[in-house]
């Protein structure tokens, strides 16, 4: 049921079709500023017109102002404005690998994409709307592109609702990975799609907000229900080195201004570093020095035997040194 409000406050109703209670998966009636479960009748607060499905008793996001990023403490505002001045401390080579099997996977056309944790990566954004005839993009604080606010673990959408499911750089900020891997896999229609890159070999990033890293076969692991179409090296040795100077000068700061400026004096001196990943990230010992690695899976069909990966297994997908 649509409010009476303003257009301003309207969540669309392709929005209000498609999302659901993230507890118990009820449909939600629309009232002006407010959603409300029919079934458990939590009620759900609105950003203008974007809706924030996430439970009041919610033990890591409820009652918090999700409304920006920096109201929350998410985003490391001035340490990112070096990047306006100095070249960049990293590549990221999962990016190219990544779309090509979303291009050769993706139900081109009328497909429907679910972004989680969004970030501000407008290539990435443009890429998936080529390919899908809807993106649905959350995260867990308001952004230019957000459709819904949520939670990774509690997602408000019905089961199999998506054809592919994408979380670039986020399940290291997430307090409980298995979860959210099994809210992805629940979300995806069977043959449904999933790309996701984390760090291995990275230092803290988001400040308060950043829990747990992967190695390569850990991060298979964590992918153990999803046949894989592709992993491999996303960020190289030759950033992780970098990184690794750059948090070394940053040890010996005092508050956010002197951070900032060893940031900037670290990445002008020590950028060129990530061009050896070019060379590195395909060589076997590469894998082992790794700043990160991309995941490309597919959720098999229900009729499929499920021969999903064993632990017995696992060790056979080594392929460092
Ligand atoms: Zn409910």
């Amino acid at each position: 049921m649509a409010g009476s409000a303003g257009s301003d406050f309207m969540i669309p109703e392709s929005v209000v079709n498609r999302v659901r209670c993230c507890r118990c998966r009820g449909r939600l009636l629309h009232y002006e500023d407010v959603l409300s479960c029919e079934s458990c009748e939590i009620i759900f607060d609105t950003y203008g017109a974007v809706p924030v499905m996430i439970a009041p008793d919610n033990p890591f996001f409820g009652g918090r102002d999700l409304k920006s990023s920096t109201a929350s403490g998410f985003n490391e505002r001035l340490i990112s404005r070096v990047g306006r001045f100095v070249p960049g401390i990293s590549l990221d080579l999962g990016r190219a690998p990544v779309m090509g099997q979303l291009r050769r996977l993706g139900r081109t056309g009328d497909g429907v994409c679910l972004i989680v944790g969004a970030g501000s990566e407008t290539e990435l954004l443009d890429f998936l709307r080529s390919c899908y005839r809807e993106v649905v993009v959350t995260d867990v604080v308001q952004g230019p592109d957000v459709s819904v606010v949520c939670d990774g673990a509690e997602l408000p959408f019905e089961d199999a609702a998506f054809d592919c499911v994408i979380a670039m750089a986020v399940l290291e900020h997430v307090l409980d990975p298995e979860t959210v891997i099994a809210e992805f896999h629940r979300v995806l229609k069977p043959g449904g799609v999933v790309a996701a890159d984390t760090p291995f070999m990275q230092q803290v990033h988001m400040r308060a907000y950043d829990f747990t890293r992967f190695t390569d076969l850990g991060y298979r692991w964590l992918f153990r229900r999803f046949e894989e179409a592709e992993r491999g090296v996303s960020v190289g040795p030759g950033s992780a080195l970098a990184w690794s100077i750059m948090y070394f000068f940053r040890a010996f700061a005092w508050n956010r201004m002197s951070t900032f400026v060893l940031t900037a004096i670290a990445r002008l001196g020590f950028f060129w570093l990530k061009y050896f990943d070019y060379i590195l990230a395909r060589r076997p010992g590469g894998r082992d020095a790794a700043a990160g690695f991309y995941f490309v899976g597919i959720k098999r069909d229900a009729g499929q035997v499920d021969n999903a990966l064993t632990a017995a297994d696992l060790p056979k997908q080594f392929s460092g040194l």
